[in-house]
């Protein structure tokens, strides 16, 4: 690829992408005079699903290329990475084992890649959105899945933030607006105060396991209990139909927000001796909806948390934005119709405006806005979704900073020892809202250690707990008496060491340019097929109006490209496949034109 020269040459920064790192898609914005603008994909599309793939040849495929080919190769597709963000969870792939952020960098890779395609300018930062619920080793997770991706986090922000970011700039008035954002895999709600040139997050709460993921699951339970009953078959050991099964759930219940039926048709979804099973199933939207009312219910809880923070009633609310695909679901609107008590708005597409949002902040943090427009003006001010504490005896978590706290922000505490002549104190932080730590997240532990010998509490070691404006938690510690600072790394077994981190940002540079040149090839045999099959609906429409000499010569030209397409797909095609096809589809091409079709 040839990029145009970048500004970061010059030493301005480069444009800065928002990339909303979704859970079943994403999407990826940047601001154009001023203006957010979603950033259209190498497939034409506006959003990318978050699906990564490996094919059995050792490629990567990420997008819609890795959604389309997920039945025939289930075991070695990755869907909904984002749930696992922040966790032990590896997957393995020919006895690789991958992190949640190595399979998330593939997708912000492919993000950045269609940016510089997209403004033909190279692109190392970016502001990432993530979940407002999310916690310290979710949110350094993300953070250095955009390291390997070879991006630059300028920022992390908050989902609704975002939202209301960019539903602010339209609609700066002041207001309070309730942001419900119920995406693929996180439900998340958040109270905002948006004032004179200030976007306030009061409140926030929410659910990180919980999703359109779990709507589609509950379709795709329905379904294997009623094939068991209908054709005595247990579909869930079969990995393939099990994937068939899950696409055409999420088809039907998005049908189901605009139909009051769908029908789930899957022909051939098993073979038995007595020959094959299709499977053709009916669903109501009353069925969906009772089938799922318990998750819909799930997120009341959180709504009235945040307006109990926020110290606020649902008749102070002036505004509630919908963000989020699964908020497209009638009875989720219904939902929030009755616990906020007014019609939500319908001004903002719930798909692009987080992305939207992050390029404006991205834009901010870049100094790309020109002065003095309504978007340079904006002051952002988020809070930190989850309390802050350190264990103390009997396994009490005791809070250091509250949830709902404006940050970035600090505290300190004084620590000292117990024992007498003891050198060094071990520290536990927990983030969470329960009393005993057992119950809440564990952070990591540090040790404070070169203590000077002294008898018990006497040394006073003052450590400083800050969260940063992305949410994640620093710590700093200084031996008061001796006026010594300290570094203190907290140590969390679920995110990866330096280390982890620079291979894997290797590994991602050395796979990303096999994997564009894979991409691109894939994309020639998509389109290459599409040609192929409108030339021949062509000629087969203007079989009576065509001269023989026109028919004679593009149907030769077919029969070239199809030729060269041969038995290859989209997901399986060599170099010298590709390359006759190339050479065929270029023939078929100036056939048509030299032909004035
Ligand atoms: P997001 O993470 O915001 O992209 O949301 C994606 C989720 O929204 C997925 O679970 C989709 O299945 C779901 N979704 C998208 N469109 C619809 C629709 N029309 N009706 C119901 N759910 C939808």
């Amino acid at each position: 690829m040839i990029y145009r020269q970048s500004e970061s040459v010059g030493g301005i920064m480069s444009k800065v992408i928002g990339i909303d790192l979704g859970t079943t898609n994403s999407c990826v914005a940047v601001l154009e005079a001023d203006v957010p603008t979603v950033i259209t994909n190498s497939e034409g599309y506006r959003t990318t699903p978050s699906v990564v793939a490996f094919s059995k040849d050792g490629s990567r495929l990420v997008g819609d290329i890795a959604k389309r080919q997920a039945a025939a190769n289930a075991d070695r597709t990755i869907f909904s990475i984002k749930r696992h963000m922040g966790t032990d969870y590896r997957k393995k792939i020919d006895g690789k084992k991958y992190s949640p952020q190595e399979i998330s960098a593939m997708i912000l890779r492919k993000l950045k890649n269609d940016a510089e395609q997209f403004t033909g300018e190279q692109v190392t930062d970016a502001v990432i959105t993530v979940p407002a619920y999310f916690n310290d080793a979710e949110r350094q997770a993300t953070k250095d899945a955009g390291r390997i991706a070879g991006l630059n986090v300028l920022r992390i922000i908050n989902e609704p933030t975002a939202a209301a970011l960019a539903y602010g700039l339209d609609n700066g008035q002041p207001q309070k607006i309730l942001v419900y954002d119920l995406g693929g895999g996180t439900f998340d709600v958040s109270v905002i105060e948006i004032g004179d040139q200030v976007i306030e997050v009061l409140a926030t709460s929410g659910d990180n396991h919980l999703g359109g993921d779990d709507f589609d699951e509950r379709i795709v339970n329905f379904l294997v209990e009623q094939f068991k009953e209908t054709d005595g078959i247990n579909l869930t050991k079969d990995t393939a139909a099990m994937q068939r099964l899950r696409e055409e759930a999420e088809k039907a219940k998005k049908e189901l927000s605009s139909a009051m039926n769908a029908n789930i048709n899957l022909p051939f979804i098993a073979m038995t001796k007595s020959g094959p099973h299709h499977m053709d199933i009916n669903i109501t939207r009353s069925l969906f909806e009772s089938m799922t009312a318990d998750l819909i219910d799930r997120t009341v809880t959180p709504v009235e948390n945040a307006l109990h923070d926020a110290g606020l009633k649902k008749t102070d609310i002036n505004m509630v934005l919908l963000v989020g695909g699964s908020t497209r679901i009638p009875a989720v609107q219904e939902k929030v119709r009755r616990i906020c008590g007014i019609e939500p708005s319908r001004n903002l597409n719930p798909d692009e405006c987080v992305a939207m949002g992050a390029a404006v902040q991205g834009g901010k943090l870049g100094g790309q806005l020109t002065a003095g427009s309504a978007a340079s003006e904006i002051i952002l001010m988020d809070v930190t979704p989850l309390s802050l504490s350190i264990e103390t005896v009997g396994g009490i978590a005791s809070r250091l900073i509250e949830r709902n706290t404006t940050i970035p922000t600090r505290h300190s505490q004084i620590f000292t020892t117990a024992g007498n002549f003891q050198t060094s104190v071990d520290i536990k932080v927990f983030q969470g809202e329960r009393k005993f730590t057992r119950d809440n997240k564990l952070l990591g532990n540090f040790r404070l250690s070169g203590i000077k010998k002294a008898l018990a509490g006497t040394p006073q070691i003052e450590v400083t707990f800050d969260i940063d404006a992305n949410g994640i938690v620093n710590v700093s510690a200084k031996d008061l008496g001796t006026g010594h600072e300290q570094s203190i790394t907290i140590t969390s077994s679920s995110n990866m060491s330096e280390e982890e981190i620079e291979r894997a940002k290797w590994e991602a540079e050395v796979y990303g340019s096999k994997d564009a040149e894979k991409q691109d090839i894939v994309n020639l045999r998509i389109e290459a097929g599409q040609l192929l099959q409108n030339t021949e609906y062509m000629l087969h429409e203007h079989r009576k109006d065509w001269d023989k000499q026109t028919k004679k010569q593009v149907k030769e030209a077919c029969q070239r490209l199809s030729k060269a397409i041969g038995r290859s797909t989209p997901e399986k095609i060599d170099e010298v496949t590709a390359s006759n096809i190339c050479e065929a589809k270029d023939y078929l091409e100036n056939t048509l034109s030299r032909m004035g079709i």
